[in-house]
């Protein structure tokens, strides 16, 4: 597949541009789609130093014509796609009783209909020309366990689990493989600020939740992400891999909690 490039949504800051750091490595040109045109052009600068052949385009995930518009220019820049990573996500800390119509719309819109509208859109492609090509859909492991706190988050990954599966049985037959990635939690800042954990003492208190006792970091879960999305393992398809230190198997955090000004620093540590 290589030669051909990978587009990541949300390619400029967090997560998805440590993905997209580790395909540039791995000699994939990136395609950074997001709003945000001084994410987009940071995350592009900072690859651009360190050789990644990079192109942005900012794009609304919830915008189907924008979407065309990623897979055109990532098309006459490089030639092709041979690679779909849908990261974009928003999220918020909110209790169930108080989330409005609103905020609901905007989390499912970005999560699901955002991975379906660059899935659909980058799969048809592959079709017509007759070539496979590989999706992964970063998630969260709170899309089976459930989590306090996050609930349009929570049923947005979970319906892109779903998804991931379906698709990965509908377009294995064209030679497409669909993935997904449940990372733990990781300290990248907007997702701190946004979801209430940017203090350092919180973190700690956060890390003690996690049976190998720290938070994830981007770049660890990004080796394991570009591994599976890359012809590394081109018999996976359907499946979701998890890298979040055990935290699943002891339950998530309640994120509610940060509302209610409650304390973290009397919980027991769950290390086993
Ligand atoms: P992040 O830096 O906030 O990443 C979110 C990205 O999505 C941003 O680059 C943002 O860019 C983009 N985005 C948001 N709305 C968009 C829209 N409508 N259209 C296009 N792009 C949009 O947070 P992160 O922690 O790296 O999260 C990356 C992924 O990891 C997400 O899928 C998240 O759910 C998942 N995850 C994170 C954690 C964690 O602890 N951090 C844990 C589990 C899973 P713009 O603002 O420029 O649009």
């Amino acid at each position: 597949m290589g030669g051909k490039a990978a587009i990541v949504t949300g390619g400029g800051t967090g997560l998805g541009l440590a993905i997209s750091r580790e395909l540039g490595r791995r000699g994939y040109p990136v395609v950074l789609a997001s709003r945000k045109r001084e994410h987009l052009e940071a995350g592009a600068s900072s690859l651009a130093g360190e050789g990644v052949a990079v192109h942005t385009v900012p794009c609304d995930v919830r915008d189907r014509g924008q979407v065309e518009r990623v897979l055109a220019e990532a098309e006459q820049q490089f030639g092709g796609v041979a690679i779909l990573v849908n990261n974009a996500a928003g999220n918020f800390v909110v209790k169930a009783e108080a989330l409005s119509p609103r905020g609901w719309e905007a989390v499912r819109g970005i999560v699901l209909d955002g991975t379906w509208n660059f899935s659909q859109v980058v799969a048809q492609r592959w079709i017509a020309q007759g070539q496979g090509g590989s999706i992964l859909n970063i998630i969260a492991t709170y899309a089976w366990t459930g989590a306090a706190g996050v609930v349009h988050s929570v049923s947005a990954k979970a319906a892109v689990l779903a998804m991931t599966r379906s698709l990965a049985v509908e377009w294995g037959r064209f030679g497409i493989r669909v993935n997904a990635l449940a990372p733990g939690i990781m300290v990248t800042e907007e997702a701190a600020k946004n979801l209430g954990y940017s203090d350092p003492q919180v973190q700690g208190w956060l890390a003690q939740q996690v049976p190998l006792g720290r938070l994830a970091t981007p770049e660890e879960v990004a080796r394991l992400a570009v591994d599976l999305v890359s012809d590394r393992h081109p018999y996976v398809t359907g499946d979701c891999w998890t890298v979040d230190g055990g935290l699943w198997l002891v339950g998530f955090p309640n994120l509610r909690r940060f509302l209610d000004g409650e304390s973290w620093e009397n919980d027991q540590p769950r290390r086993g």
